[in-house]
């Protein structure tokens, strides 16, 4: 008899795993809440801006060299021309690093040549930072990519960036060139992410760096829903699953041991459902809800679900009349109270914008804001306390007062036809709040947690929060997370079929003689090898002082 699975949530995680368990026979249904499949992924189109209408993103993608899942399954996922998905990504070739104080850098993004260029890119880029600290930034990393699983496990996973890096006691220059630029990455602050996690993805973009057959860094040459995700959305279709749009699940139905079934709100009309399988494919802090403290004492691996946070990161686009392609590739505004990120799109799309909207627009600058506690340049107020007008003139001075330099106007007023803040944030009478806050990966997040097989015998969690290899709230995460809940169903089910892949995560196999070493030192309770010269260091320092 053919089980019935039901998928909660049609993010990238959802969509993964309605799409490996329909092409293995299942027969699934996917329940999600939004309009539009994707989740944070998602495009939205920009109301009342015609036929077709103007783009808009939650927020910019990127996919780092590093990425497996989420490409494996895009190059199965037909384009609909004859091609698929996966053939829709296009590398970046630079990315500027630019400051209002100090100069700009354009950073190459491909493969270097020489082992002495590799080293280069892990190496401070001078300037601003004193060379002893530059020497110790780069002892740390080294520390960060020969330490042992277990260490990082153990260790690194207690300890913040900030902490690890020792930024208190570094000058401004350190702190704001080599410690802070990782909240440029998705999900990782400085102050609140762990050594292990952000050693792990640096160790992975270093890898993505050297391998000459994939490209360092890949965007998609479209909006994602038009090239990716919607094509996704008819492909799952094709394979006989079934995508209920506008259905928010409210409630989980424990009966014995056992999910019984979920109730879903059609906009107002309730629906009891049932299935033989549950997939729980919602954001983190909705799972936190619908899990119950029943269910928790249910299921005691999902306790330390409510111990993982979420933050605010989300995206701005200004369409403007001309296009400013200012890199070929991503932006970070190192001196941005808002942690700014930006792209270029249009030099990258494969569409005309001037089909779009009202003809005028010939450039798309999308922007991420990842800071919403700092206060702003113009108004002085965190983003979190602005009205979307606000925010919208904040963006853009914090952007001309980063692109404006070297003798070159590079933005002004009279370019932006439009703009387009990211609609999951609603206006307040204090500010705005955000209804699609992102985990963020926080120090000691590794135990909490949850596997794709709870202990509820028929539900499975995926989600970009639950245990992966990547460990890193990502496109790239939840595909993963997507497949270990598939996996989980064909072994419950006793399916025969081919399991999905899951990939372990690869790092320079360079170091693998010096991680070898440490695994016997922490089994001897040793300190890594670069920690005991540090601290040898310092304690003369001390003793000389
Ligand atoms: C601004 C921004 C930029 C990012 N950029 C990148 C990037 O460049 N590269 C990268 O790899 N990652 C990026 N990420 C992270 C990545 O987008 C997410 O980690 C990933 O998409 C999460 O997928 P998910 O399926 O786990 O969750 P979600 O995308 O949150 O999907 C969950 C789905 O569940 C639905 N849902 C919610 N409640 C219910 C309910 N009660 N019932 C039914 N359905 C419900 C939601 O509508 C949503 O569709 C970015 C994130 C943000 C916010």
């Amino acid at each position: 008899m053919t089980e019935r699975v039901a998928v909660l949530g049609g993010g990238v995680a959802g969509l993964t795993a309605a799409h490996e368990l329909s092409r293995r026979g299942f027969d699934v249904t996917v329940y999600e809440a939004g309009e539009r499949v994707g989740g944070k992924a998602r495009s939205v189109p920009v109301p009342g801006t015609g036929d077709p209408p103007l783009p808009g993103e939650h927020g910019f993608r990127f996919f780092p060299g590093f990425y497996r899942h989420v490409i494996d399954t895009m190059e199965r996922i037909p384009d609909g021309d004859g091609r698929t998905v996966a053939d829709h990504l296009v590398p970046t070739e630079r990315t500027l690093v630019a400051r209002i104080h100090g100069d700009h850098r354009r950073a190459d993004v491909g493969t270097p040549d020489t082992l002495g260029e590799w080293f280069s890119r892990i190496r401070p880029a001078g300037g601003e930072v004193p060379p002893r600290e530059a020497a110790f930034y780069t002892e740390r990393m080294l520390e960060l990519l020969t330490s042992c699983e277990r260490r990082r496990r153990k260790e690194l996973d207690e300890v913040t960036w900030w902490d690890f890096l020792e930024a208190d006691r570094m000058s401004d220059g350190y702190r704001a060139q080599l410690v802070e630029p990782t909240q440029a990455l998705v999900a990782i602050q400085p102050r609140r992410a762990s050594a292990r996690t952000v050693g792990r993805v640096y160790a992975q973009l270093l890898v993505g760096q050297l391998d000459p057959r994939v490209e360092t860094e890949r965007i998609l040459d479209g909006p994602t829903s038009e090239v990716w995700l919607q094509p996704w959305r008819e492909h799952v279709e094709s394979l006989g699953a079934d995508v209920v749009t506008g259905a928010r699940v409210t409630d989980l139905e424990l009966s014995g041991h056992r999910i019984a079934g979920a109730t879903v709100d059609h906009g107002g009309d309730r629906e009891r459902v049932t299935a033989d399988r549950y997939v729980l494919a919602v954001p983190v802090e909705v799972a936190v809800d619908l899990l119950t403290e029943d269910l928790r004492r249910a299921a005691p691996s999902l306790a330390g679900i409510r111990h993982l946070e979420t933050a605010w990161m989300n995206g701005i686009q200004f369409y403007l009349r001309e296009d400013v392609p200012v890199v070929a590739g991503h932006q970070l505004f190192v001196d941005s109270p808002w942690a700014l990120t930006a792209i270029s799109q249009a030099q990258f799309w494969n569409c005309d914008l001037r089909e779009r909207g009202d003809g005028e627009v010939e450039g798309v600058l999308s922007v991420i804001v990842s800071d919403w506690n700092e206060p702003g340049r113009v108004y002085g107020k965190p983003a979190k306390e602005c009205t979307p007008g606000e925010i919208r003139e904040e963006v853009w001075t914090q952007l001309c007062a980063h692109l404006n330099r070297e003798g070159r106007e590079r933005l002004h007023e009279d370019l932006v036809v439009d703009w387009f803040l990211d609609p999951e944030l609603r206006q307040t009478d204090d500010g705005v709040e955000n209804d699609a806050p992102l985990l963020v990966n926080t120090v000691g997040a590794l135990k909490h947690r949850p596997p794709a097989d709870p202990e509820v015998p028929n539900l499975y969690i995926a989600g970009d929060y639950a245990r992966t290899n990547t460990d890193l709230a990502s496109m790239e995460a939840a595909d993963e997370a997507g497949r270990r809940a598939a996996n989980a169903v064909l072994d419950d089910a006793g399916s025969t079929a081919q399991r999905c892949r899951v990939w372990e995560l690869s790092e320079p196999s360079i170091f693998e003689p010096l991680k070898a070493q440490d695994r016997v030192r922490y089994r001897l309770g040793l300190p890594h090898p670069g920690r005991a010269r540090t601290q040898v260091r310092g304690a003369l320092r001390d003793l000389l002082a």
